[in-house]
């Protein structure tokens, strides 16, 4: 008894960072699977104004998210243009590159930094969106969230500690809320290893590391990464699961 395109229509997902990669590819599929996406990005308004005109029913609309004000009125112009919401996906996140054992670089303006763009700006957009999805939420078509964390927030690893921990700290806040606004609300996490995306088209480290030692032999396409996202949203009844879609490096 799933959710199945048909009756998506009406149904309203915002996407934030959906200019690019994977929040484009997002975007893409859930106005595939018969949404109305609402599309975000930080800067992007080109980018974002075309690809709101090229899907029936879609808006876009800018907001940094590191500023509280603009993040909760991110929640307000949705609601506002489009009356309701069913799925908020929180893609939008930042890195930062830094050794591990260069612990003096990564001083407390990076932990800052990504702890309000990766942790603290989904909280805020969550807790704006709590009314209107509940709202929104049927047995058939549960409401839903989906967190874009990391594989790094699963494993000790990744581009750096603080973006690592940001990401742990982003799955544990999934599991806490999923319990917290169940069963109104679904919360799940998608935990990617490598995706192709402009981000990481130089990490050739990474990507030699996929071929050589993932079970898939590389990283993930974005609409794979998409795909995962399409049937966390088409389920009636998962619920605090933390999807690793690494190519199952994670088992080597
Ligand atoms: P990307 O750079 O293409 O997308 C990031 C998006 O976040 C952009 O649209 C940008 O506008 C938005 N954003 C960043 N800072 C923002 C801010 N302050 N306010 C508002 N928006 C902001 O990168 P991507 O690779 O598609 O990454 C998407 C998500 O997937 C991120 O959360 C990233 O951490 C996660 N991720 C990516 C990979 C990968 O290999 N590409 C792996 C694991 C996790």
């Amino acid at each position: 008894m799933h959710c199945h395109q048909e009756k998506n229509k009406g149904r309203v997902a915002l996407i934030t960072g959906s200019t690019s990669g994977i929040g484009k590819a997002i975007a893409l599929q859930l106005a595939e699977d018969g949404f109305t996406v609402v599309l975000h990005s930080r800067s992007s308004v080109m980018e974002g104004e075309n690809l709101a005109k090229s899907l029936p029913g879609a808006t876009y609309f800018q907001a940094g998210l590191s500023d509280q004000t603009q993040a909760k009125g991110l929640i307000a112009e949705v609601l506002h243009q489009h009356g309701r919401l069913d799925v908020l996906v929180n893609n939008a996140g930042i890195n930062a590159m830094i050794p591990h054992g260069s612990l003096k670089e990564a001083t407390a303006d990076v932990w800052r930094d990504l702890y309000e763009v990766n942790v603290i700006a989904p909280w805020t957009l969550i807790s704006e969106a709590e009314q209107a999805l509940k709202d929104a939420s049927t047995p058939e078509c549960a409401s839903s969230i989906i967190n874009i964390s990391s594989h790094a927030g699963v494993r000790p690893k990744g581009a750096s500690i603080p973006y690592a921990a940001s990401k742990s700290a982003l799955n544990h806040m999934t599991q806490l809320l999923a319990l917290t606004l169940s069963p109104d609300i679904r919360v799940n996490a998608i935990a990617p290893g490598l995706v192709d995306t402009p981000m990481t088209a130089s990490w050739v480290e990474a990507h030699k590391l996929w071929k050589e030692k993932s079970p898939m032999k590389r990283g993930a396409k974005p609409g794979e990464i998409a795909h995962t996202a399409s049937m966390l949203v088409a389920s009636s009844y998962l619920t605090g699961e933390i999807i690793l879609s690494d190519g199952g490096l994670n088992l080597t």
